[in-house]
């Protein structure tokens, strides 16, 4: 789970790395009074899920709490590359003498963690990372080491921090790591971190990852998630306790076990290639026990994406044999017709390994018009990705 700026900015407060705590508004008219409420001048900050809000007009210094109200009403409403803004941070504006870039992340092609640093923060980091590498240093962080003061020095010393700072941005440094770590983060990320012109080292914005997987022991995140800005068809797989991720495309994707489904992600995107460049439109794992209610909370879930106009279920079968998933198909179809709502758009099954050939069977027994069945999977992958375009 991603996390706005000011929550991220409450995470960092409660592990003690410096930032500026603040007011979040959903109306212009509270602005006054959040405003007000701060002696200095003001920063009015569009609170979306995306980078870069800076450029599209979303960050807006305020001298006044008038002046407050008027980049309020500029930026809630605001459209910032797809996202709408509801909501504002404000928060007191610091004096920049200098901005740095500093993350935590979780570096999954090393199977390692990563910490990145440069003195040239402020600006987008890809950028820095594209144009002028050696501007930005990567150090991997040894999982039992973590970081420590030595480790922050370390870091500090290969992205070259001024010796002014260096110490400060090591604290700095070490007390973002156990965000990161006593959080459950795969991701921290402070752009900028900036020096003020006492030569305080603060955090003006903040970037935060959750990891979902660790859910379960931190109670207290459930109270992160903006219902509200989660994809409804997300929110609905929760509820019924699915895995699955919503995607672009327009091939419905159902399958059993992670690894198949992501395979199967690969080859439809391939076949999409030769049929007007379809793509999946989702990841959907039903595991093991692929009940009739699974497989029909499952297609609900997928039919209820407007975009998707075919389906292909890929089943290898193993403990849960392929005749079971194919009875539970054919139940879950029935189950949807009963429930008012008919699947109408075309599925294409597969099915292999444990007693595929009765699966088979049963399907052609039922002689459902929308089903299709193709024995391979590339072969599979290929019509879904025709009846898409069609
Ligand atoms: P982003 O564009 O989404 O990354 O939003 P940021 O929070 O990073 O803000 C963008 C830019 O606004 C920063 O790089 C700063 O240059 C500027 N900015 C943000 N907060 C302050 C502040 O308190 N004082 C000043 N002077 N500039 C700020
Ligand atoms: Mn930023």
């Amino acid at each position: 789970m991603d996390l706005y700026e000011y929550q991220a900015k409450d995470l960092f407060a409660k592990h003690g790395v410096p930032t500026q705590s603040g007011t979040v508004v959903h109306h212009h008219d509270d602005a006054h009074g959040a405003a007000s409420d701060i002696d200095n001048m003001v920063v009015v900050k569009a609170q979306v899920k995306v980078g870069g809000r800076g450029k599209a007009g979303g960050v807006k210094l305020a001298k006044t709490p008038e002046e407050a109200v008027e980049h309020a009403q500029n930026i809630l409403g605001l459209d910032i590359k797809g996202h709408t803004v509801k909501k504002i941070l404000i928060t007191e504006a610091s004096d920049i003498e200098e901005e740095y870039y500093v993350s935590f992340l979780l570096d999954r092609s090393n199977r390692n963690f990563l910490a990145m640093a440069s003195v040239e923060g402020g600006m987008d980091i890809e950028e820095v990372a594209a144009t002028k590498p050696e501007a930005l240093a990567k150090v991997a962080i040894d999982p039992i080491d973590g970081v420590d003061l030595a480790k922050a020095q370390e870091i500090v010393a290969a992205a070259n921090f001024p010796a002014d700072v260096a110490d400060k941005v090591a604290d700095v440094l070490v007390t973002l790591w156990q965000t990161f770590v006593n959080e459950d983060a795969t991701l921290v990320e402070v752009n900028p971190l900036v020096k003020d012109p006492a030569g305080n080292i603060l955090a003006l914005d903040g970037k935060v990852t959750l990891d979902d997987n660790a859910s379960f022991r931190h109670k207290d995140h459930e109270a992160l998630v903006d219902i509200e800005a989660e994809d409804p068809l997300e929110l609905k797989a929760k509820e019924k306790g699915l895995n699955y991720v919503k995607l672009d495309g327009s091939v419905g994707i159902i399958g059993n076990g992670a690894g198949l489904v992501m395979s199967t992600l690969d080859v439809v995107a391939y076949a999409g290639e030769k049929h007007g460049d379809v793509k999946p439109a989702n990841f959907l794992d039903i595991g093991g026990g692929a009940s009739a209610q699974v497989m029909a909370d499952g297609l609900d879930v997928i039919l209820g994406d407007e975009q998707v106009k075919s389906v292909f279920v890929n089943v290898f079968g193993g403990i849960t044999a392929c005749d079971a998933v194919a009875n539970g198909i054919v139940q879950a179809l029935n189950l949807l017709a009963d429930s008012g709502t008919p699947v109408t758009k075309p599925l294409v099954v597969r099915l292999d390994g444990n007693n595929a050939a009765e699966g088979r069977a049963i399907l052609k027994e039922a002689g459902l018009e929308i089903v299709e069945l193709v024995d391979t999977m590339d072969g599979a992958a290929d019509r879904a990705a025709e009846l898409a375009n069609a």
